[in-house]
């Protein structure tokens, strides 16, 4: 029996595929995969350090951005163990779940600080009062742009409160979705590193997205120098595989492949606003590969009829209800979405 292809617009991957150069540079490296990836690894490492600017002791390679967060709560909490300190780690909700997923794991407590309702921002005094409020070592896991919203946190305050946090409050950046951001008043957490806002600052990128290899599994962290060390306690040896590392140097060699894939999302971007402008369906201005919109209505029955119509969305972010996440895909592909979405109207079903 014919299985139907599902759409799936669900995982924030980047549905445009690997560059052909990626691919071809995996082809090239087979010949040498019997050997461990250490020059392709200090290829990486160098790359990565010159695209941000800083140097290699500030850059640690995770098999994709994920080890690179459990290796920093893995970190932080041997670090309070030694010290004799609690550990907690603070994250804002809805967000990303890896680090509560790590941290749950090593039984180290999780505060979840919802988002402000009026305007899905986090909540800067209900984070720092979460922290102040423990006696211990407090790690902010903040996602900028968030998931799921696909909104970015407002620079100037942002930057006061983590350069002007106590010693004992560290600071996990997420910026997954950095490279699709177009709101000039952005600042990268890289940025900060390089100022030395404050010697408790780590940010994590990913590969996976803008350069459409999250299967290959490849980010990396930025910190300072004994923070990347500490970190690199708790990382795996030759983590990167030799396939990651040589498609995300020929990704980053293809500067055509690179503006293809932003201009394919923002079109996508500008197609769905467009239909949900259309549609009467709000939505949180996105700086992302997905956005946040309303579906009018529960969000499990819409994805199930969505579902039923070969696409896959979504999925529920409590405590925000209403709201559907979206990845966006090619303008093909949204193409699709859309033209399902409007017979959902046809219906009353949105
Ligand atoms: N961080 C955020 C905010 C994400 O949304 C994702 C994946 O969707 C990741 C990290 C995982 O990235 P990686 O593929 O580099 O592990």
């Amino acid at each position: 029996m014919l299985t139907k292809q599902l759409l799936e617009l669900n995982s924030n991957e980047n549905s445009l595929g690997m560059a052909d150069s990626a691919k071809q540079a995996i082809l090239d490296s087979l010949r040498i995969g019997f050997r461990y990836p250490d020059d392709q690894r200090a290829a990486l490492i160098s790359r990565i350090a010159k695209i941000n600017g800083v140097t290699e002791s500030e850059v640690s390679l995770g098999n994709g951005s994920s080890e690179n967060i459990r290796t920093v709560v893995q970190m932080l909490l041997n670090f309070a163990f030694k010290t004799g300190k609690r550990f907690q780690v603070i994250v804002p909700d809805p967000t990303f779940a890896y680090a509560e997923l790590y941290a749950s794991s090593l039984d180290v407590p999780v505060i979840k600080v919802p988002l402000k309702p009026e305007s899905y921002d986090f909540d800067f005094q209900g984070l720092q009062k979460a922290a102040d409020d423990f006696d211990g070592i407090s790690l902010f896991y903040l996602c900028n742009p968030n998931n799921p919203t696909a909104t970015i946190t407002s620079t100037a305050p942002f930057k006061h409160w983590v350069a002007n946090a106590p010693a004992n409050h560290y600071f996990l950046l997420d910026e997954a979705y950095s490279e699709y951001v177009n709101d000039q008043s952005f600042e990268s957490g890289v940025e900060w590193v390089k100022q030395q806002l404050t010697a408790n600052l780590i940010v994590v990128r990913t590969f996976s997205k803008l350069c459409a290899l999250a299967g290959m599994r490849v980010g990396y962290a930025i910190a300072n120098p004994s923070m990347i060390a500490a970190i690199e306690a708790f990382t795996s040896i030759d983590n990167t595989n030799l396939s990651g590392a040589v498609a995300v140097l020929a990704t980053l060699d293809d500067e055509g492949f690179l503006a293809r894939s932003l201009h394919n999302t923002n079109q996508s971007r500008q197609m769905v606003e467009a239909t949900l402008d259309e549609l009467g369906l709000s939505y949180l201005p996105s700086q992302a590969n997905f956005i946040f919109h309303e579906v009018n209505g529960e969000v499990k029955i819409y994805m199930d009829r969505m579902r039923e119509y070969g696409i896959v969305v979504g999925r529920e972010f409590p405590p925000i209800e209403g709201f559907s996440r979206l990845t966006l895909g090619t303008p093909d592909e949204m193409a699709v979405f859309i033209k399902v979405l409007k017979s959902f109207r046809q219906k009353g079903w949105v």
